[in-house]
């Protein structure tokens, strides 16, 4: 089997085999060793500013979305909300759901944002800002050195979701001027689902303190209150957090450029040889993130949701298929996980061969 989903994604070996030990009790002065030496390397891997925290969350990427919406913002705020795919979507259902004023910059999809968009929105009082910094779902990356600093000129505050884009397309919460930011585990971290992670700077910190969040599983200030002598308020998913100081302790060597610098390998090389295949980049050119190809596929004729099929069950390789409008039309090919690149001449092969044989059809 072959994956090259946008998550979960393959799993190195020594990374598995440590899922197969017994769960251990975690109430323990070794458990919140192993969690402070997690908070403070996914910290430098996000280049958190100083005193900045992080939190582990149970929960799929979804639940720190939703637990950042409910906890950095209030029915005071106005935010302008990204909304280039169906992950932008789920920011504005979010703000809807939980009655925080809202604004969507709605893109074309496949497009990015630009500062000819943005500067409409200038001094218009808005007071946060929420974007991706990978669109998964049409593999769009946004420039966030230019949200940045247009957060900085409009004192916003600056709320990214970094589920995908984390570790694939650069983040500094320094340099970008990024309040707080999110990943999940079953992207480019490559370990199994379940957990999620919020990197949070001073001020984001001060606002989940303050704010009055009604719930009592996605309060975050008990989060914050617990993380500082390594604990967490509930069980959280003890065995996913040892796997991920494993992969934590590997990514702190060079904090982080070799997976980086690996994943944008893939990218590039996936994208040289599809150019002899009949399909075409989705995505806008200016705009490719290194974590996914939206692919097109030329012949109308056939389905992308087929040509997903036919790879799955003759090739047993996965693609990623798209939903909605995009069903038939796109599909997704991933590059985060534990992937080589003569995996990817395989899946040229097998892409071929699926679709010389939709084509006799
Ligand atoms: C995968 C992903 C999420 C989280 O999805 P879950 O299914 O809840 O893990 C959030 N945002 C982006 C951009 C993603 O790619």
């Amino acid at each position: 089997m072959l994956n090259f989903t946008v998550g979960p994604v393959q799993i190195q070996e020594d990374i598995l085999e440590l899922g197969k030990e017994q769960v251990p009790y975690f109430r323990t002065d070794e458990f919140s060793a192993l969690m402070k030496e997690n908070e403070k390397i996914i910290l430098s891997l996000f280049d958190a500013p100083e005193n900045s925290r992080s939190i582990f969350m149970t929960g799929s990427g979804t639940s720190s979305m939703e637990a950042g919406v409910m906890n950095f913002f209030t029915a005071k705020d106005k935010v302008l909300v990204v909304n280039g795919g169906s992950f932008g979507e789920r920011l504005a259902e979010l703000c809807e759901i939980h009655e925080i004023p809202y604004t969507q910059i709605k893109l074309q999809s496949g497009k990015p944002l630009t500062e000819e968009i943005l500067g409409s929105y200038e001094n218009k009082g808005y007071t946060g800002f929420l974007v991706q910094l990978c669109e998964t779902s049409t593999g769009v990356r946004y420039d966030m050195n230019m949200i940045g600093d247009f957060c900085r000129r409009n004192n916003m505050f600056l709320f990214v979701d970094a589920v995908s884009g984390f570790l694939a397309d650069e983040i500094s919460m320094k340099k970008m001027n990024i309040n707080a930011a999110i990943t999940g585990s079953q992207k480019a971290l490559a370990l199994p689902p379940g957990l999620s992670v919020i990197c949070m700077d001073e001020k984001a910190v001060e606002r989940c303190n303050t704010n009055k969040v009604h719930s009592l599983y996605f309060n975050l200030a008990s989060y914050l209150k617990n993380g500082e002598r390594g604990q967490t308020p509930f069980t959280p998913a003890v065995s996913i957090l040892i796997q991920l100081n494993s992969r934590l302790k590997e990514l702190a060597k060079d904090n982080g450029k070799s997976e980086h610098a690996k994943i944008a390998e893939r990218a590039s090389y996936f994208r040289n040889i599809i150019k002899e295949l009949p399909f075409t980049v989705f995505t806008d050119s200016s705009a490719l993130s290194n974590c996914v190809t939206a692919l097109k596929v030329n012949d109308e004729k056939v389905s992308a949701h087929r040509l997903f099929e036919v790879v799955k069950d003759e090739y047993k390789i996965w693609i990623c298929p798209n939903g909605g409008e995009l069903k038939d039309k796109v599909f997704r090919v991933g590059h985060i996980g534990n992937l080589s690149l003569s995996d990817y001449d395989s899946l040229a092969e097998a892409l071929k061969k699926a679709l010389a044989k939709l084509e006799e059809n």
